[in-house]
């Protein structure tokens, strides 16, 4: 088990009593099996006020997308035990703009950072064993081409030390140079590319839709419940019991509920043993609900998560284009493409640079962004990509992390009650397994018990210690 005491930021800003800390107080040498503990330690935290669902202990789930339902299936994986009343809100049953309908489903283990590598190598395991959980008809249509992911010669020792990490956290890929590359990718022009890293195992792109709907039916089924609305505020409790840096003894105030807006109008209130914020892009205006970013001391922190708009673009190349089992390629432009399908289609997209971000009010797309920024590069590494035109496109909302785009997951350093799962950025879907089990570990034993995410929590944007991932142009 990792201790997450153990981690030097979390020590200077926290010391009020989480749940899992109350636990260490019992003062019994019989190791308590951690699921009653957990069933126990919840009720307490509810006690003070007993209203009609009083055997149940409830946990709250904002946002029901592929995050949020993996929350509430590992919850309910985990625990299976009834008490443990779990309940996801979700404003848009249709998902018709959620950042899972849109994406485009690519899972790779080629990261430079290990908690990704390990997150995503989870997310592997997962699919490669989801008959086992879901039944035999479960498949996200996994297609296992791999990634290739290209450096130029200033990108190429990055993308050696990457390599080698991955291997060493258990990824299968192995390092192509010119020659190698143009043997086994005939259709690339290597003119300026120094080295390639192709992923062999475990890398490839899957149906994220597909993924949602299994989760989230898996999750009702073992009895969570979702509610058609939208998480419009919190109520807040005084809580003279939890003392935390910052806050005069007996003033902190925890949260208690949240309000609900119901498709007719209606305001409901639920109240909470524990909250999880998993909106998505929008989770930095939903934490602004519970004061996070516009109080005082911690609470003046905002949760740096919005939503980005990103396009993908499709399109037809039917002679002389690269073969069926060609791998996700990203150039090291930043440009990427992949084979869609048997027929000689293809998406492809790249994320704008900084001065050239679409405005988010709605998904339209911009049609010119693909011929003056995508169109020249997937010509240039790709001959036979010359003369393609645009067939389709769509636009999807990053959940996007503007602070040091990786996930921010964990804790909140003031809240004993809220923790938080969002701002994925690029690479949310493929790490959906490994984070709600991550999040249910933490609720229900206290601690990370598989992978250790302890460096991807909040108290990083207190510290100002951002976990880049390392490019590799
Ligand atoms: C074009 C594109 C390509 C991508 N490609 C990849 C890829 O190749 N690989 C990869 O791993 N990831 C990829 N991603 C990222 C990945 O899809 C996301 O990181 C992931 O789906 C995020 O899931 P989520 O559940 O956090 O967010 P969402 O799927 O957006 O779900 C959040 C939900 O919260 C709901 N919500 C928001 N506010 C409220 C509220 N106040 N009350 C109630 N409900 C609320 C929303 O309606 C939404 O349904 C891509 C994303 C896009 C857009």
């Amino acid at each position: 088990m990792f201790c997450r005491r153990s981690f030097n930021f979390c020590c200077k800003v926290v010391s009020h009593k989480r749940f899992f800390h109350k636990t260490l107080r019992l003062g019994s040498n019989e190791p308590e099996n951690p699921i009653w503990r957990t069933i126990r330690v919840l009720t307490n935290d509810i006690a003070p006020k007993k209203q009609k669902n009083e055997e149940y202990v409830t946990g709250f789930i904002e946002g029901g997308g592929a995050i949020g339902s993996s929350i509430a299936y590992w919850l309910k994986e985990k625990t299976n035990f009834h008490a443990l009343r779990i309940v996801v809100i979700e404003k848009d049953p249709t998902y018709a703009k959620c950042s899972t309908a849109l994406s485009v489903g690519g899972i790779r283990q080629q990261f430079s950072l290990s908690e990704n590598i390990q997150m995503s190598l989870y997310g592997a395991e997962f699919l490669r064993t989801l008959k086992k959980r879901f039944g035999r008809d479960a498949d996200v249509n996994f297609t296992p081409h791999g990634y290739l992911v290209l450096a130029s010669r200033r990108g190429a020792s990055q993308l050696v030390d990457n390599a080698k990490l991955q291997k060493e956290l258990g990824a299968v890929n192995t390092l192509l140079g010119k020659e190698g590359l143009k043997e086994r990718f005939p259709w690339m022009d290597v003119s300026d590319v120094e080295l390639g890293c192709l992923g062999l195992e475990k890398e490839g792109w899957f149906d994220p839709w597909s993924l949602l709907c299994m989760l989230k039916s898996k999750a009702i089924s073992m009895g969570t419940q979702y509610i058609t609305g939208e998480a419009v505020d919190f109520t807040f409790r005084e809580r003279s019991d939890i003392i935390v840096e910052g806050v005069e003894e007996g003033y902190y105030e925890g949260l208690n509920e949240v309000v609900v807006k119901l498709p007719d109008g209606e305001h409901k209130s639920i109240q909470f043993a524990f909250c999880i914020i998993a909106a998505g892009g929008e989770s930095g205006e939903v934490a602004q609900l519970a004061r996070i970013g516009t109080g005082q001391g911690m609470l003046s922190i905002p949760l740096p998560v919005e939503k980005r708009k990103r396009y993908v673009f499709g399109f037809n190349c039917q002679q002389n284009g690269p073969s069926i089992n060609t791998p996700l390629t990203i150039d090291h432009s930043g440009v990427y493409f992949r084979r869609d399908g048997l027929g000689g289609a293809y998406i492809c997209g790249l994320s704008p640079a900084p001065e050239d971000e679409p405005s988010t009010e709605n998904l339209d797309v911009d049609y010119k962004y693909f011929d003056d920024k995508v169109w020249p590069i997937l010509a240039k590494r790709v001959p036979a990509f010359e003369s393609i035109k645009v067939a389709n496109a769509w636009g999807g909302y990053y959940d996007y992390n503007t602070y040091d785009e990786n996930g921010i997951i964990g804790p909140h350093p003031y809240y004993h009650n809220l923790y938080i799962a969002t701002g994925f950025s690029g690479h949310g879907i493929q790490q959906a397994p490994a984070v709600g089990r991550s999040v249910a570990e933490l609720i229900l034993d206290g601690d990370f018990q598989t992978i250790d995410l302890t460096r991807l929590g909040f108290d990083r944007l207190i510290v100002d210690k951002p976990m880049y991932e390392i490019g590799i142009y």
